[in-house]
């Protein structure tokens, strides 16, 4: 290796992730780095994916990308948090809420005066902990507008992320962002070569013949996990004693009743049902453990519950939740679904996608691919997963339901001793304390947490600095902003119709 910088990248796979890692690659490499994306239209994508969070607009800014524009092609609505219903217990609803949870004063985070009220009264007695949250308070009442901060307050303003149709995401960087810089081929891999001396990835043959050489290679094959998996043999690591629904069935629905701002989550007898608003359909889909519920009956379930009429049947698919042992060996990357999977309900796989590429813009390799470098990446990957798996695994857990066989183990498995240990410091003291720099904050944690009617025995110590006046001025005051920044929000479906362009057809 005279030059030893990496000059080609080859990835394999055309789906979100595929074409999320061709445009930001293009974008930061710029022009001395040739990308190459191999796809297979005969194999297509998994065609599901429709919620996100709000991290994607950096990556839209970091393009250049036009949201009004992307959002009208991708038929994208606004988002501002998960509603959850009937996980701690049947008939209960929380939402979690993109953005700040009130104000903290000085050390003291937000929630412990919130707390100290809740236990010097009680908790009817109390206004409810997200009537301090506006991305809550507009949730509520299904409204939306872009707002930076809460007009001559401290507080923060609106948090958004999308729903859209991830395909046409997809699709839209395909067109727009990576033409010239991104050079295409349809094609499906059937052979993989490596080089004899150290293993490392070297081309791929194509179905007509061709053989595509690269420096790097990133595998976006979905599930099979083509390179990683097929050639490399890294490993799987399956979380599913944790994480135990195996089966989704995804299908669409008419447009109809009001357009939400937020994803909806809503507990099953074996599992749960996303309902996600788009512009010109309503994303519906079923996550269950086939262990508990037939696909028949899974089905039915789907069908019973949707809103509007169905547009088709069904679509099943099926997946092992977990990660790969080693998301970077040697010379190839795996993202998306060739790198794990984690259920949707809190919309992170997408995410996953876009932060596993930045990670490998910071830590980008030579062709040598140290392997210091690697460990690096596969240590950070982990300890990312590991701490989405676990929010995960708390809206499980932490439920009293007993109704099914589903919930009954649920809420008798073991958990990983991370989320024991947080759960168990947060019933003691209320205290959260969001490890390094993994993706849920502590006002994500606090919201499941308390949804999940997980009950702190105690507040912060400081939080008594307050008189009982100052207390309830504070929180009154807080309220009250909230309350009026939330009323200057138009509803969403009239933002979605006149700011970002139109419903489409
Ligand atoms: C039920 C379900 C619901 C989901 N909901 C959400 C959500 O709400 N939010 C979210 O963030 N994520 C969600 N996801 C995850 C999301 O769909 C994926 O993370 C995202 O679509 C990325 O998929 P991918 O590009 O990794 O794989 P795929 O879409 O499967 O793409 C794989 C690509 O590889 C190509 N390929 C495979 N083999 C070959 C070959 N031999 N030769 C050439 N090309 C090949 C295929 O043709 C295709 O282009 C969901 C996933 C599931 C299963």
């Amino acid at each position: 290796m005279n030059d030893p910088r990496i000059r080609r990248i080859v990835i394999v796979g055309g789906g979100t992730a595929g074409w999320m890692a061709a445009a930001l690659l293009a974008k930061a490499l710029g022009a001395g780095v040739a990308i190459r994306l191999v796809e297979s239209a005969e194999i297509g994508t998994v065609g599901v994916g429709e919620a996100t969070i709000p991290q994607i607009r950096h990556i839209n800014r970091f393009l250049g990308i036009d949201e009004d524009d992307m959002l009208r092609f991708a038929h994208g609505t606004y988002k501002l948090g998960v509603q959850l219903n009937g996980f701690g217990r049947l008939g209960d609803s929380y939402l979690h809420a993109f953005g700040d949870l009130g104000l903290p004063l000085g050390l003291t985070p937000f929630h412990h005066y919130w707390l100290r009220a809740v236990q010097e009264r009680s908790r009817a007695d109390t206004p409810d902990l997200w009537a301090y949250s506006l991305n809550a308070a507009a949730a509520a009442e299904n409204r939306f507008a872009p707002l930076e901060a809460v007009p001559d307050s401290p507080l923060g303003g609106i948090r958004y992320a999308y729903h859209f149709d991830a395909s046409r995401y997809a699709q839209y960087l395909r067109e727009h962002i990576a033409p010239g810089a991104v050079q295409r081929t349809e094609g499906k891999v059937v052979d993989v070569r490596l080089h004899a001396e150290d293993g490392f990835i070297e081309s791929l043959q194509l179905d007509n013949g061709e053989i595509v050489e690269g420096d790097f290679f990133i595998d976006c094959s979905g599930f099979r996990g083509l390179l990683i998996e097929g050639t490399l043999n890294t490993g799987y690591e399956n979380w599913q004693h944790w994480l135990p629904c195996d089966r989704a069935l995804a299908v669409a629905s008419a447009p109809g009743g009001p357009m939400r701002p937020y994803t909806q989550a809503s507990a099953r007898t074996a599992g749960w049902q996303w309902r996600i608003p788009l512009r010109h359909r309503v994303g519906n889909g079923h996550v269950y453990c086939s262990r508990f519920i037939s696909d028949d009956e899974a089905a039915a379930q789907l069908l019973a519950n949707l809103e509007t009429e169905a547009l088709g049947d069904p679509r099943p698919l099926r997946f092992v939740t977990g990660m790969r042992r080693l998301a970077w060996s040697r010379n190839c990357l795996a993202l998306g679904l060739a790198a794990g999977f984690m259920e949707p309900l809190e919309s992170t796989s997408i995410h996953l996608v876009q932060s596993g590429i930045s990670r490998l813009l910071a830590m980008f390799p030579d062709r040598h691919c140290e392997q210091q470098l690697v460990d690096e990446y596969n240590r950070q990957t982990r300890f990312e997963y590991e701490r989405v798996r676990d929010l995960l695994i708390l809206h499980y857990k932490a439920t009293e339901r007993t109704d099914t066989p589903f919930w009954q183990q649920c809420g008798a498995m073991e958990i990983p001793p991370a989320l024991a240990r947080r759960i168990e410091l947060f019933r003691r003291t209320g205290m959260i304390f969001r490890e390094a720099d993994e993706l849920f904050t502590e006002t994500g944690w606090l919201q499941v947490l308390l949804g999940q009617r997980i009950e702190p025995q105690r507040h912060h110590p400081l939080a008594d600095a307050l008189t009982t006046e100052q207390l309830d001025g504070f929180l009154a005051d807080i309220r009250t902003l909230v309350g009026r920044a939330k009323n200057t929000l138009p509803p969403h479906h009239e933002f979605v119709a006149r700011a970002a362009g139109g419903l489409a057809a």
